[in-house]
């Protein structure tokens, strides 16, 4: 007969450090809700896969980590935790890809909002999110007190996400909300906006220069290009799990933050500082 092990909640909690992180918990039966909520697409996929499928490896309980990260495109979050919880005496751990957005909610870390992202209650939207799994018994877990499955109070009577979206990708004029994810992504990654950057405009200056101006003003949606903008000289790399690299450290690539950085919403006013990234 197999003896259950057990960890103290706490005890994972403290781990992270507090102005850094935010730590949630998530019982085997709110994972299987995770698994089971459909995501748009895989981006940076780290650990088991727990998405968009039937049969999972094993349902276990969890914990949802927040991690304080006003860049875009940097998903270094997967491998510090991994980093922290290796050099503690913890075991029987595995990260988990699922969704992400289900389990910040769930888990009482954030509340939806109305331009599609979470609203982290530590951190606003200026998070990433990971989620890993734990074989032994999670302990003394606190009651999340500030689950919301609704949307969040503040976006009540609020369009301006919607209003200062450069692509028009936004939908919440009327419920059913919904982002024309294809807008936004073809913004972020190929837009031509003279104040908002895109991953194209990024690539072009720093990682293939020598690729004539015409050619990248033709760029305008990943369905042209076949593929994807290689990271591939000047000391760049992309990991698909992190993001991109600069002589192998993750480094953040500007993009489109609009919808995030709102008065209503955010500590930005409006006016995210794309310059300094
Ligand atoms: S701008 Fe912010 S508060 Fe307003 S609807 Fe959008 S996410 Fe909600
Ligand atoms: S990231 Fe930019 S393009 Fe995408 S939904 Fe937000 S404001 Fe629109």
């Amino acid at each position: 007969m197999s003896i259950e092990r057990s960890v103290k909640f706490p005890d994972i909690q403290k781990l992270f450090p507090h102005d850094k992180w935010d730590v949630g918990f998530l019982t085997e039966y709110q994972l299987k809700i995770c698994a089971y909520s459909p995501i748009k697409g895989k981006a940076q996929e780290y650990g088991a896969d727990y998405t968009n499928n039937i049969h999972f490896f094993s349902i276990v309980n969890s914990i949802v980590l927040a991690i304080y990260s006003p860049d875009s495109w940097d998903y270094s979050i997967y491998k510090e935790a991994e980093d922290i919880l290796k050099k503690s005496s913890l075991q029987n751990w595995f990260p988990i890809y699922t969704n992400f957005k289900v389990a910040a909610i769930l888990s009482g870390l954030g509340v939806r909002a109305k331009n599609s992202l979470i609203y982290g209650n530590k951190f606003g939207f200026d998070m990433k999110i990971c989620v890993i799994g734990f074989e032994d018994k999670i302990i003394e877990w606190p009651v999340p007190e500030r689950m919301n499955l609704q949307y969040w109070e503040r976006c009540d009577g609020c369009s301006d996400c919607r209003l200062s979206c450069p692509a028009g990708a936004i939908h919440n004029e009327q419920e059913p909300y919904w982002l024309d994810s294809s807008k936004c992504d073809d913004f972020i990654g190929f837009g031509d906006h003279n104040r908002i950057p895109s991953i194209k405009n990024f690539w072009h200056k720093n990682v293939h220069p020598e690729v004539p101006q015409d050619k990248v003003d033709n760029m305008k949606s990943c369905m042209d290009l076949g593929g994807e903008l290689s990271f591939d000289a000047n000391g760049y790399t992309m990991d698909m799990q992190t993001g991109v690299l600069k002589d192998g450290t993750a480094i953040p690539v500007p993009f489109c933050r609009e919808c995030q950085v709102q008065p209503r919403c955010s500590k930005w006013d409006g006016k995210y500082r794309y310059e300094s990234v």
